[in-house]
């Protein structure tokens, strides 16, 4: 029985046409043709104005918090529940995280403790952070229209860690018909390999603010001031997309929309068959729109947790725990945590069950055979 993965990129003969004509092209790194058409046909499909590719999003964090103005010693409110990808930008700018616990309406973090602790601040007369970081966690967006009112009110930049999430949108409220990643000051994505779309590696940072996005760029490109005096007005950093790396991207947004409508089949699918199960199944949000890109389930505990891992590795199913919150990770000392324990409690319930686009609808059925199995159900 061959093995399921968890989430493995998707292929087909357009990426390999693409992927070649750059070659045959002879741009092949970091200046070409299809870098550009990536960047603009990304901002058309996210509705931003501006987008910068970059090598990954990491380094689209990382340049997206240092141009809202994070910098040394300052603190950044940042999700606590989510993959540490979210948290070493601001540990690379030498700033303070404060994590901030989710919510279990969204899994992501909550606003009333961001908008608490924002207008606690300003009561106490205490410095308000630099920015403030919303991640849209497993394709779903966040609850972000109150945490942006509070941010606007104080003056905070507001960072969008949008790599699980492209495609993800609002259908109702004061966002409706925006996707994840423009409602910020700045958004970033990412294009790692087992994200919804992939270059290989890569990232992208979106935004409609001009001065932001030439900033951006200027410090992805060695902050080298154009002229032939190799003058270096700041320090910079390489990350540039490599124009093999867009090739392969302008490819993967071309079939964008499948990718999309693949993973919410399969989350409908997987749904109505746990529907009877001792499992809590993913948030559905009226008006939040989620693209699951991990299809994750709650068990009832910790141990329960392990021996549903066990039994899917053992049928060949490459399932996965959530993510331990970033308070609880050795990598940042003891920082700063806001809230309850959600995120703990998502950690240690949560498994991750394939979701790649090409998976099959009897790649699926397998999964959903093994996971009603292990439950002791028909
Ligand atoms: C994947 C991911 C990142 C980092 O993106 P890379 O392209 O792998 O550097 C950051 N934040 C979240 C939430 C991610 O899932």
């Amino acid at each position: 029985m061959s093995y399921i993965p968890l989430s493995v990129p998707n292929l087909s003969e357009l990426e390999a046409q693409h992927v070649n004509r750059a070659l045959e092209s002879g741009f092949v790194s970091s200046v070409g043709p299809d870098v550009s058409s990536f960047e603009e046909t990304f901002a058309r499909y996210v509705g931003a104005k501006y987008a910068v590719a970059c090598a990954s999003g990491t380094a689209a964090l990382h340049v997206a918090l240092q141009v809202v103005g994070v910098t040394r010693e300052r603190d950044v409110i940042c999700a606590d529940f989510t993959f540490a990808g979210s948290g070493n930008p601001i540990a690379y700018l030498g700033a303070q995280p404060v994590f901030v616990d989710s919510e279990w309406r969204t899994w992501n973090m909550d606003p009333q403790l961001v908008v608490e602790e924002i207008e606690r601040r300003a009561a106490a007369g205490e410095p308000q952070p630099a920015a403030v970081e919303i991640v849209h966690v497993l394709g779903q967006p966040a609850d972000a229209a109150p945490i942006l009112e509070v941010c606007a009110r104080y003056g905070i930049p507001v960072v969008e860690d949008a790599a699980e999430s492209l495609g993800a949108r609002w259908s109702s409220g004061v966002l409706a018909g925006r996707h994840t990643g423009t409602v910020g000051t700045i958004g970033c994505f990412s294009f790692n390999g087992n994200k919804i779309a992939t270059t290989g590696g890569g990232g992208m940072v979106v935004t409609d603010d001009a001065e932001l996005a030439a900033a951006v760029r200027h410090l992805t490109t060695q902050a080298k001031v154009p002229g032939v005096g190799y003058l270096h007005d700041v320090v910079g950093y390489n990350y540039r997309l490599t124009n093999l790396a867009a090739a392969l991207g302008n490819a993967q947004l071309a079939r964008i929309d499948d990718f999309v409508a693949a993973k919410r089949r399969f989350a409908a699918r997987y749904d109505q068959a746990f529907s009877d199960l001792p499992l809590v199944v993913p948030p559905r949000v009226e008006g939040f729109d989620s693209t699951y890109w991990l299809y994750s389930v709650l068990t009832a505990d910790e141990m329960e947790r392990d021996r549903l891992l066990e039994a899917l590795d053992s049928a060949g199913i490459g399932a996965r725990a959530l993510w331990r919150p970033l308070h609880m990770q050795p990598a940042y000392g003891e920082p700063a945590h806001i809230g309850g324990h959600v995120g703990r409690a998502l950690f240690e319930r949560g498994v991750s069950l394939p979701s790649s686009t090409g998976m099959t609808d009897e790649e699926q059925d397998r999964v959903i055979a093994a996971v009603r199995d292990f439950f002791g159900a028909a």
